[in-house]
């Protein structure tokens, strides 16, 4: 497709790409943007990175550029280092012909543990994933170049896998994830055969390295398609071999707790991402293992004879080491996670003066939206706690004092966490201890009103 005939102009390309481009054509070696730069920028979407392919081999790429660093050991690449932008330059791949274990390596499911077979332009877009992102923007003439339909499918809004999708499947189960994330991100509908063999698949996504699974569960939710992407894994069983935990939970009670927490959490990660609020990885994970983790430090506590409140610090670390075997969650995301948890067992004892020291903690605003999700998810007497939270933090300094003077708590109860569900907020009016709470008692707005 010549460059009258399509839409994308140099303008459009980042400056440190077009320096790659340019000098490596100008050293006589081919060289396009590919995947996704192209793709976005013909769907009028800006595009998160824009990716470089060349004839060059990395060690040709090192010559070129001081800035370069070559990475990787499934892929080899190039990355080409302006501050804090990297340009990603990949070498055309190739078929693997006679394998050579040095270059490229197959495991007994057929998943790729090593692709660095280098071939030509035609065969580095067979081993791509989608047609749409087999779209090569040529800077020696500014033309496009459309593999496997790639343009039509483009048009039509269909994502199709480039050859037999059990097999590109079993190479790399990510792409079953790919699938997912372009269908909701471009608004593309997932052609049928290439969607066929997702549900029966899905399982080897277990096998991935916890690390590459980590990037890729960050891209599915914190790009502000989190809750249609958690729709559509759930409808092709790509939830569960990563989050076994939570999926466990969802399949005992399909509409309960658990359920409309997950969705509660994707939608407000979708809304901060859209309104460009930070989201975190430690609050993610805080709330979506938290269903997981009470259960876990119920079962504890029933195996164990610890009381819920012990066995709930036990649990932490159990549902959290669970989780980082198919998702390796930094020690950075982990550790505060967990602050977050404890936090919730603190909300209930320090509603009154201290709740101006809770009030302190760092990850007290995490674990205080954590709060207001399960108040909103669970009702009862968790919903009470939230809102005398809200009310307290939206309150200005000098109501906080008179709310928490008010407070209803005496310092020492709840070191149990079972009690702390069963014990009722106050004393009755008579001044009599209570010995349940009625479940429904007390709005958010009665609980204020206290
Ligand atoms: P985005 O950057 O918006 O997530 P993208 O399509 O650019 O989308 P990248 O992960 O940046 O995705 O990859 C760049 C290109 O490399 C893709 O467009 C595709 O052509 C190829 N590619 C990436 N991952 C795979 C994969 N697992 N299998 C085959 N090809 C892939
Ligand atoms: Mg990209």
């Amino acid at each position: 497709m010549p460059r009258d005939a399509h839409t994308i102009s140099r303008k459009q390309i980042s400056e440190n790409a077009l320096k790659v481009l340019y000098r490596l054509n100008k050293s006589g070696f081919k060289a396009y943007l590919v995947g996704g730069g192209v793709r976005d920028l013909l769907l009028g979407i800006e595009p998160k990175d824009f990716d470089v392919v060349t004839n060059a081999t990395p060690e040709e790429i090192k010559k070129l550029f001081r800035n370069c660093r070559v990475v990787g050991r499934r892929f080899r690449l190039a990355h080409i280092v302006f501050g804090r932008d990297v340009i990603e330059v990949a070498t055309f791949r190739g078929h693997h012909g006679e394998s050579n274990e040095k270059v490229s390596k197959a495991n007994a499911e057929g998943r790729l543990l090593r692709d660095n077979v280098y071939g030509e332009i035609d065969e580095d877009a067979e081993r791509r994933d989608f047609t749409v992102n087999a779209l090569y923007y040529d800077i020696s003439d500014y033309s496009i170049r459309s593999y496997g339909g790639g343009m039509t499918d483009l048009k039509a809004g269909t994502l199709r896998l480039i050859g037999d999708p059990e097999t590109r499947y079993r190479e790399d189960p990510v792409r079953m994830l790919r699938a997912v994330r372009f269908a909701t991100k471009l608004n593309m509908g997932i052609e049928t055969v290439t969607a066929a063999p997702i549900k029966q698949l899905a399982p080897l996504l277990k096998d991935i390295p916890a690390a590459r699974m980590y990037e890729e569960v960050l891209k599915l939710f914190f790009a502000g398609k989190a809750l249609a992407n958690f729709e559509l894994m759930q409808e092709y069983k790509l939830f569960a071999p990563l989050f076994p935990q939570v999926a466990a939970l969802l399949k005992d009670d399909p509409k309960g707790t658990t359920m409309k927490m997950v969705q509660a959490i994707m939608k407000s990660t979708d809304q901060r991402v859209n309104e460009d609020k930070p989201v975190t990885p430690s609050f993610f994970y805080a709330a979506l293992l938290w269903y997981p983790l009470r259960q876990r430090a119920e079962d504890i506590a029933v195996e164990s004879g610890l009381t819920l409140y012990d066995a709930f610090f036990a649990a932490m670390g159990d549902v959290m080491e669970q989780q980082c075997q198919t998702i390796s969650i930094p020690r950075r995301f982990s550790t505060p996670a967990k602050d977050i948890w404890q936090l919730q067992l603190r909300f209930d004892r320090s509603q009154g003066t201290r709740a101006f020291k809770l009030m302190e903690h760092p990850k007290f605003r995490a674990a205080y939206d954590l709060l207001l999700l399960r108040g909103e998810v669970e009702a009862g007497n968790v919903a009470k706690s939230a809102a005398w939270w809200q009310q307290f933090v939206e309150a200005d300094e000098t109501e906080r004092l008179a709310i928490a003077r008010s407070g209803t708590k005496s310092p020492n109860r709840n070191r149990n966490a079972t009690q702390r569900r069963r014990r009722p907020r106050a004393p009755n009016a008579d001044g009599s201890a209570a010995t349940s709470a009625p479940k429904t008692s007390g709005t958010p707005k009665a609980k204020a009103a206290e």
